[in-house]
């Protein structure tokens, strides 16, 4: 439809802007200034009005050209609405004032806005929004990230055959709102991960696009750029521009060029969409993603981290929720950061660990500290709004309440002793020993409580300054001395007008004159049409309306253009000194990025403490052994939930790994319902709490800091991203079998369950033996396969636990405790029952589970007498399965010995086919 209409020589000359904008960014919802509203055409149109339930109309109803459009004052709600939505909007502005062109107005595109680059006012404290890159350069994969709100910019990059998965996965970790990529790079990663995950399937297993979608289904917004952006020759001289250096080794990106070029990709795409200044974008910051506690993607969502596992459901079920006590935003997002990415060095968690157990241990401090936090604002995100010159007058003196609020907090945490606080309060730290030569005490750099900008703020900006500037009247006054004289002059003016008002009134005689102002028509007299006639001579006819009349006068003319030009002036000196204090703002975003980061660390310590406190959580001892070792541990969210609820009480339970000295695996059974999930669950969070430098709700735990942590926890179908349940399950598997370490912490839940029985339990065999004797990581390994519990007559490092119940004459009572031991069944049945069955079907099944089990024991018994080798090759044989069903179908009573021998003869051929 554009096409043809874009030939049309007919045009008027505001569609011919229009289209020309639109090639210019034809990806974009095209916004076009027209008088006072935001116009689109055409499919921009028709789509606009769908998703934001608009009026569509036509712009010339002949040609039926579709049009909607928005109010220009209220277009940042319609425009967030269409952002979130996962749109591109360019902005096509009037640059011209209507007013004093003659003719057409011309028009530009100043803006666009993508759901990576424009910052959403509505972002939660502790979310962030991610812009990211992705890029592949020679065997390197290199991952970008910036959120825009806070200035929080970070690259990295991932090596060897896995790269290009592991640099997906890095982007399913966070939640990103938009990708950049060179065109053409994508489809090479598919086909990468083609070759990867499907060997066996062939060209046909899937297009190019059906793996893209699935790797990146989660990302919305997918932007391609030229493939000579992502470029070493473009990106990394673009990088050293913006950032003012004259080589990168500075910002640690030296020797990491994949990393470099996607953040270069970044920084020109945002320059591309014309962010105006980058300026609080200080630096970008090279990050390994192994100098922490890793965590897949797949864990982080089974082990509901950050976010609950099924979408819907409430943030309630999450760690994040649970030790969300933080008084600020800066806090809540360290949370969020720390939780995804917990520590690995010791001296860093211990730093930690002590400086939340002495504000744990002494209420009246910690509650100073908190107290004096309560109510402080996002610094990092009104700096960004600064820096984007999208904070009007009030968020600027939000600024400066918060600023306000620093020399307290510097006071209150100067009371800590413990080296962290002392680190970021910069008090003096003194020497620990008595015994020291010295006794001087040595200085950290001090926190900076910003004073200086707080008071260039409160001494720039009125106390209660109006939302814009429209009407000026934000700049204090005795600030600036013209300004206070332009201001006197329109003051006087105006009490002029007031005056000649009163004398014009007593000169006609007509009560009812007034002094009047429009924009158009500027000051004038305005006259009843019932008094036109008294009007003197000197009075010159303006405008006439159905009942008045408006006239001026050269004195009214004379006072008019003192105001107007008095008004305009001391805007343009007020938006002058606004100005000149946000770039003075600016240049200090390095402090105010640093001060925040030290608030944001106070945050989380105070919190952590809070939470000790309040919970009697206990301080866990990390240290580097191989251990992980826990005595009446307790789920923190299934805890919280049940004290919530008012319903039960969580059972702690106690554990005891050390892949050194002790059992490297536990293998878990027990009835369904029994509580096997939530105690591996409860074991990975508990680690991850205390990797984190929190207190964990224990009597006492030990852990040996763990690298990684692995969960294959039940069966997440994922049809839709062209795997099934057991496909999934496999890759899973594979990835932990593949790379987990001595120092891991693996947890499998019911593995081998999406396929045949046979099928399932020798692969959870062959699992655990793997573990045992390859790999030696921490394993906790749940399951309904009893078989596997005779495993641990085989292997040493293995040892049996289970989950208790109790049966009485009612039913089955669950326990939730778990002892050293192997459970003698499932319950299954039982608990099927509890969950409404009809009662036929439960006859029935226990008829049918008691032929099985009698089967089985038999086989089993039969097998452990094998040695161990041949135990797995004949006992999960399905066709032994079926000689001893046809045995057991026999009376043998009731045969005849010729019978008995054929019968005898037909089972041996059947086991030696
Ligand atoms: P299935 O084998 O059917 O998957 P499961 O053994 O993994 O079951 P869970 O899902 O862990 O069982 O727990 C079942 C229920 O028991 C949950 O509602 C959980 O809240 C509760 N529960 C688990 N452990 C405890 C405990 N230690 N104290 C109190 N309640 C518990």
């Amino acid at each position: 439809m554009v096409n043809e209409t874009q030939n049309d020589a007919m045009l008027t000359p505001v569609m011919r802007q229009y289209f020309a904008a639109k090639k210019a960014h034809p990806d974009c919802l095209m916004f076009c200034r027209i008088g006072d509203f935001y116009e689109l055409f055409y499919e921009d149109a028709i789509l606009v009005a769908r998703e934001l339930q608009l009026t569509l109309t036509a712009r010339d109803r002949e040609k039926k050209q579709p049009m909607c459009g928005v109010p220009y004052h209220a277009a940042e709600i319609y425009i967030q609405r269409l952002l979130r939505k996962g749109y591109k909007i360019a902005l096509c502005e009037q640059m011209e004032d209507p007013k004093t062109v003659k003719g057409i107005v011309r028009r530009e595109v100043t803006k666009v806005l993508t759901p990576g680059t424009a910052v959403d006012p509505g972002l939660g404290a502790g979310e962030s929004c991610w812009l990211a890159s992705v890029v592949s350069l020679k065997s390197a994969v290199g991952v970008a990230m910036v959120d825009l709100s806070t200035g929080d910019f970070r690259a990295t990059e991932f090596a060897g055959a896995d790269a290009w998965s592991m640099a997906l996965d890095e982007l399913g970790r966070v939640n990103i709102a938009e990708l950049v990529y060179p065109q053409g790079e994508l489809l090479g990663a598919s086909l990468k991960l083609i070759g990867e995950q499907r060997p066996d399937s062939g060209p046909k297993a899937g297009t190019p696009d059906s793996v893209l979608s699935a790797a990146l289904e989660a990302i919305r917004t997918k932007t391609a750029l030229e493939d000579w952006v992502m470029t070493v020759e473009h990106a990394l001289p673009l990088l050293r521009q913006q950032f003012r250096v004259l080589s990168l080794d500075g910002l640690g990106l030296g020797g990491h060029e994949a990393a470099a070029v996607a953040a270069g990709g970044v920084v020109h795409y945002l320059r591309q969409t014309k962010q105006g200044a980058l300026e609080h974008l200080e630096a970008v910051r090279f990050y390994e993603r192994s100098g922490c506690l890793e965590l897949d993607s797949v864990s982080v969502r089974n082990l509901e981290l950050v976010e609950p596992l099924f979408s819907g459901e409430t943030v309630q079920t999450t760690l994040l929720y649970t030790l969300d006590a933080c008084c600020t935003p800066m806090g809540k997002r360290l949370l969020r950061a720390t939780l995804l990415r917990p520590g690995i060095e010791l001296t860093e968690i211990e730093a930690r660990l002590e400086a939340v157990g002495e504000a744990a241990g002494d209420l009246r401090k910690r509650e100073g500290v908190r107290r004096s936090m309560d109510g402080l604002l996002d610094l990092e995100r009104l700096l960004g709004r600064v820096a984007m010159d999208s904070a009007g007058p009030r968020e600027v003196l939000a600024l400066a309440a918060t600023l306000g609020c620093l020399p307290g907090l510097r006071s209150a945490v100067g009371d800590f002793e413990s080296s962290r606080w002392r680190e970021l309060s910069g008090t003096a730290l003194r020497s620990s020993t008595s015994n020291a030569k010295s006794d001087s005490p040595t200085s950290a750099p001090g926190f900076d409580a910003l004073e200086d900008l707080h008071e260039l703020i409160v001494a720039t900006v009125v106390d209660d300054p109006p939302v814009n500037f429209a009407e000026g009247g934000v700049v204090r006054a005795g600030l600036h001395a013209e300004l206070d004289e332009l201001r006197e002059l329109s003051r006087s003016g105006r009490a002029a007008l007031v005056a000649i008002e009163d004398r014009e009134r007593q000169r006609t005689g007509i009560g009812s004159l007034k002094v009047r102002y429009n924009s158009v028509f500027g000051y004038y007299l305005e006259v009843t049409k019932a008094h036109a006639k008294s009007v003197p001579a000197d009075y010159e006819r303006k405008q006439t309306l159905v009942n008045a009349e408006r006239f001026t006068t050269p004195e009214l003319k004379e006072y008019e253009a003192k105001i107007l030009t008095a008004q305009e002036r001391s805007l343009e000196i007020e938006r002058r000194l606004f100005a000149e204090m946000r770039a003075q703002l600016l240049a200090c975003a390095g402090r105010v990025r640093e001060t925040a980061r030290r608030v944001a660390e106070m945050d989380l310590m105070t919190c952590f403490a809070h939470l000790a406190a309040l919970r009697g959580w206990t301080r866990p001892t990390v240290d580097d052994s191989c251990a992980l070792e826990f005595v009446g541990a307790r789920h923190p969210v299934v805890e919280r939930r049940m004290e919530e609820s008012g319903v039960g009480r969580f059972v702690p339970n106690s554990l005891y790994l050390d892949s050194d000295a002790g059992p490297a695996i536990l293998l878990m059974t027990g009835p369904n319902m029994g509580g096997k999930s939530t105690y591996l669950r409860m074991s990975a969070l508990l680690v991850v709490m205390a990797q984190c430098g929190c207190f964990v709700p224990a009597e006492r735990m030990r852990v040996g800091t763990v690298d990684r942590i692995y969960t294959r926890i039940g069966a997440s179908d994922n049809v839709a991203r062209g795997r099934s349940t057991f496909m999934v399950e496999m890759t899973e598997t594979a990835a932990i079998l593949n790379t987990a370490t001595r120092r891991s912490l693996v947890l499998l839940d019911e593995m081998g369950r999406g396929t045949a029985t046979y099928d399932g339990l020798s692969l959870a065999w062959a699992t655990v033996e793997h573990l045992h004797e390859r790999i030696g990581a921490r394993t906790l390994f749940a399951t309904h396969y009893h078989e596997l519990t005779l495993l641990s007559e085989k292997l040493s490092r293995l040892k049996n636990v289970r989950v208790t119940v109790k049966e009485n004459a009612g039913g089955i009572v669950f326990l939730h405790t778990v002892e050293a031991g192997a459970a003698s069944k499932s319950y299954g049945i039982e608990v099927a029952r509890l969950a409404g069955l009809p009662t036929a079907v439960i006859a029935r099944a226990r008829e049918v589970l008691k032929v099985h089990e009698r089967a089985e024991t038999q086989q089993v018994r039969e097998a452990t007498a094998e040695p161990a080798r041949s135990l797995q090759m004949t006992m999960f044989t399905p066709l032994s399965q079926r000689i001893v069903d046809r045995l057991a179908e026999v009376d043998v009573d009731d045969m005849t010995p010729r019978e008995a021998l054929s019968l005898l003869a037909e089972l041996q051929r059947e086991i030696q086919e």
